[in-house]
C-alpha cells in the first residue's frame, strides 16, 4: 500500500506483548485513518458498557495517510478512547514529533490494552517496542516529563505523555506533547493514566511508502509557497487564533461569567493585541509553515503559550480580565495535562455555586487565587475538586439547587468558548457533535453570524453538514485544518496530495461518503453505550441558553428558541438518514456499508 504503512502496533501493558498486526486497503479506504480508524476499533474492541478506566478498554492512536508527509502542517495524531467524561465515543487531535516518527517507524497506529503493573512508559524504535518502568515520572508535570525524556533519549524523538491530571484520572485529562500540543478533551488522557502509561517515546527512521513522490514533493512545495502568499498570512502570524477575542467581543459571544453574558467590560486587556506586546516566541507543530503557538511569561514569569479557546475560557468565562494571570492558568493545565477548555467551564461553575450559596467554599469570580485553589484541588482530588473532577454534569448532579441549568455541557463534554444564545445553529453543532459539546466539527459561527443570528431555517442544517462532512476529513487524514479554514487553501489540494500518496483518485463526494460512514458509526457508538437510556434529549445544549437571556451586548435579550431548535434537529436526523431519536436507520446503515453495527443497536431503536 501506499500512502499507508498498513501496520497497527497492539500493545498489552498486563502481558507485556507488543504485535505487529497488518490491515489491509480495504479498511484504508472504507475509512481512510485517524479518526475513522479510531472509532472503528473502538466499535470492534470495547463492549458496551466497559469501564474506561479497566484494564480491557482500549487507546487508540491514529495518524492518516498524509501524515507526516511534507506537506503542510501534517503532524498531527488522533488519540481516542471510550471517554470517562461522556461515557461515548471520545477523541481529540495534537500536533506531535510522535506522529512524524511513528509513520517513519513503520506503524500508523497504536492501540494499547491492559494495565502495566508499575508505571511505565513504551519505547518505539522502528520495530524494536520496550515497554519500560517510569516510576521517575509519575507525578510529574507534563513540561518536566517531557525534558527528562528527551535527557534520556534525546531531542530527536517524538513524544506524548500525560501529566498529574492524567494520572489521578480528572476526567477532562488529556495527552500532551511539545509544551503546550495536547488532545483528548473527553479524558483520553485519564484512560492513559488508568493503564500506569506515563508516555510513549517513538523514533522511526524509514521512508513513508508514497506512490508519486515527486509529484507529492512538488505539490507539498506549492501549498507551502501559496500558505505564504495568502493575504491573511501576515496578522494569522502575529495573532493566530488569539484574534478572535475581538471578533467574539463585537458579535457578543465572548462566554463571559460562566456562559451568562457575551461580552466582557475587560476583553481588551486579554485580546490579541495585549498577547502582541507580551508575546516572546511563536511555536507550532510539525511541518508547519503558519505557525500559531503565541508564547508570553506569564504573572509568574513562567513561559505560557496562549489560543483564543483557553483565554477565554480560563479569562472572560470565570471573570478574569488580566491575561498574565489569564496565562498563569493556561500554563497550569497544560503542565498538569488538563484540557483548559473544560478547566474554565469548571471553575465558572463552582464560582457561580459560591456566589448562590450551594458549595461552602468561597470562590470568587475574578479571582486567580481562587481559580488556581480550584484547579489544584480538581487535580488532588480535594474539596469541591472532587466533584468537578468528574466534569460539570456530573458535579450539577451532586451538588442541586438548579445547577444543572448552568453546567454548561453537551453529553457531559464542556462548551467551548462560543456563546450560543443567538445562535441556533452553533447550538445545534455543539448538541451533534460526535464527541460533545466542542467546535472542531463544525465552526459555524463566523458563518452564522454574517449570515443571521436568532433564525432557525433549514440553510442553517445545510451548511452545518456541509461543514461536519469536510472538517471530518482533517481528523482522518490526520492532519492540521488551520491552512484549510484560516488561509483558505483550497480544499482540492488535499484530493491531489491523496493521490500523490496513495495514487487512488478520490473526489470530495468520496469523501463526504467516508465522513458520513464515520459519523453513523460513532452516534452508533453512543447508542450501543447508552442502550435505553438514549434518546435525542442528549443532543441537547444546556438549559442556561433556552431560559436565561443575556442582558448586554449586540446580542442583548438574545435566548434559543425550544421549538426552532427541535425543528433544526428533526431537519439535520432527516438529512443524516437517521431517526427522529438521533439512530442510524437500518438503510442508512447499510448504504454506508455499516451493516455490522445493527446488531447491537437496541431493536426499539432502530428503524
Ligand atoms: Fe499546529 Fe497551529 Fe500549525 Fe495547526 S496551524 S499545525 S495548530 S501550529
Amino acid at each position: 500500500m501506499n500512502g499507508w504503512n498498513g501496520r497497527i502496533l497492539k500493545i498489552d501493558l498486563s502481558s507485556g506483548q507488543a504485535t505487529p498486526q497488518s490491515y489491509d486497503a480495504g479498511l484504508a479506504m472504507h475509512l481512510i485513518g485517524g479518526r475513522g480508524f479510531a472509532a472503528k476499533i473502538l466499535w470492534d474492541q470495547a463492549t458496551a458498557g466497559l469501564d474506561p478506566f479497566s484494564p480491557e478498554s482500549v487507546l487508540v492512536f491514529a495518524t492518516g495517510p498524509l501524515t507526516g508527509f511534507p506537506l503542510p502542517s501534517s503532524g498531527k495524531i488522533v488519540v481516542a478512547a471510550k471517554s470517562p467524561l461522556t461515557g461515548g465515543y471520545g477523541d481529540g487531535i495534537l500536533g506531535t514529533f510522535a506522529s512524524v516518527h511513528l509513520r517513519k517507524a513503520g506503524f500508523d497506529v497504536v492501540v494499547v490494552k491492559g494495565r502495566a503493573e508499575r508505571p511505565s512508559l513504551v519505547r518505539i524504535d522502528d520495530d524494536r517496542v520496550d515497554i519500560l518502568p517510569a516510576e521517575d515520572l509519575w507525578g510529574l508535570g507534563t513540561f518536566e516529563t517531557e525534558n527528562k525524556l528527551k535527557e534520556s533519549y534525546g531531542r530527536d524523538v517524538g513524544s506524548l505523555m500525560i501529566g498529574p491530571a492524567g494520572e489521578n484520572l480528572v476526567h477532562y485529562a488529556t495527552v500532551a506533547s511539545m509544551e503546550g500540543r495536547s488532545g483528548g478533551r473527553p479524558g483520553i488522557g485519564a484512560v492513559m493514566g488508568s493503564k500506569r502509561l506515563k508516555a510513549l517515546v517513538v523514533h522511526g527512521t524509514r521512508d513513508l511508502p508514497v506512490a508519486y513522490p515527486k509529484e507529492l514533493r512538488a505539490l507539498g512545495t506549492g501549498a507551502f509557497r501559496e500558505l505564504l502568499a495568502k493575504p491573511g498570512y501576515e496578522s494569522w502570524k502575529r495573532l493566530g487564533t488569539m484574534a478572535s477575542v475581538d471578533w467574539a467581543q463585537n458579535s457578543g459571544v465572548l462566554p463571559t461569567l460562566n456562559f451568562r453574558e457575551g461580552v466582557f467590560d475587560e476583553a481588551e486587556n486579554i485580546n490579541g493585541a495585549t498577547m502582541e506586546t507580551m508575546k516572546n516566541q511563536l511555536r507550532g507543530c510539525p511541518n508547519c509553515n503558519i505557525l500559531c503557538g503565541n508564547v508570553v511569561n506569564d504573572a509568574e514569569g513562567q513561559r505560557s503559550e496562549l489560543d483564543y479557546e483557553n483565554v477565554a475560557m480560563l479569562g472572560s468565562n470565570i471573570g478574569l480580565g488580566h491575561l498574565k494571570e489569564v496565562a498563569v492558568l493556561n500554563r497550569i493545565a497544560d503542565d498538569f495535562g488538563l484540557d483548559a477548555i473544560s478547566l474554565g467551564n469548571a471553575i465558572g461553575f463552582a464560582m457561580e455555586c459560591s456566589e448562590k450559596k450551594l458549595i461552602e467554599e468561597r470562590i470568587e469570580w475574578s479571582d486567580l487565587h481562587s481559580a488556581r485553589t480550584v484547579a489544584e484541588d480538581i487535580v488532588r482530588g480535594e474539596g469541591v475538586g472532587r466533584l468537578l473532577a468528574h466534569g460539570t454534569r456530573f458535579a450539577a448532579e451532586k451538588i442541586g439547587g438548579g445547577s444543572r441549568k448552568w453546567a454548561m455541557h453537551v453529553k457531559g463534554l464542556e462548551i467551548s468558548a462560543y456563546d450560543c444564545h443567538s445562535l441556533p445553529g452553533m447550538a445545534l453543532a455543539y448538541g451533534t457533535s460526535p464527541i460533545g459539546a466542542h467546535h472542531k466539527d463544525a465552526w459555524m459561527i463566523g458563518w452564522e453570524i454574517s449570515s443571521g443570528t436568532d433564525s432557525y431555517g433549514v440553510e442553517k442544517v445545510e451548511k452545518l453538514l456541509e461543514l461536519q462532512r469536510i472538517r471530518s476529513m482533517f481528523e482522518c487524514f490526520s492532519v492540521c485544518r488551520f491552512p484549510w479554514i484560516q488561509l483558505g487553501l483550497q480544499f482540492d489540494w488535499y484530493l491531489r496530495f491523496f493521490r500523490a500518496a496513495t495514487g487512488v483518485e478520490r473526489n470530495l463526494e468520496d469523501f463526504h461518503i467516508v465522513s458520513d460512514r464515520v459519523y453513523s458509526l460513532i452516534r452508533s457508538f453512543w447508542v450501543r453505550e447508552y442502550g435505553s437510556g438514549w434518546s435525542r434529549k442528549l443532543d441537547q445544549p444546556p438549559a442556561r441558553w433556552f431560559e436565561e437571556p443575556t442582558t448586554r451586548g449586540p446580542l442583548k435579550g438574545g435566548v434559543l428558541k425550544r421549538e426552532g431548535y427541535e425543528q433544526m434537529l428533526d431537519w439535520y436526523y432527516e438529512k443524516r438518514g437517521w431517526t427522529s431519536q438521533g439512530v442510524p436507520k437500518r438503510r442508512t446503515l447499510e448504504k454506508l456499508d455499516l451493516s455490522y453495527v445493527t446488531e447491537a443497536i437496541p431493536a426499539n431503536l432502530l428503524d
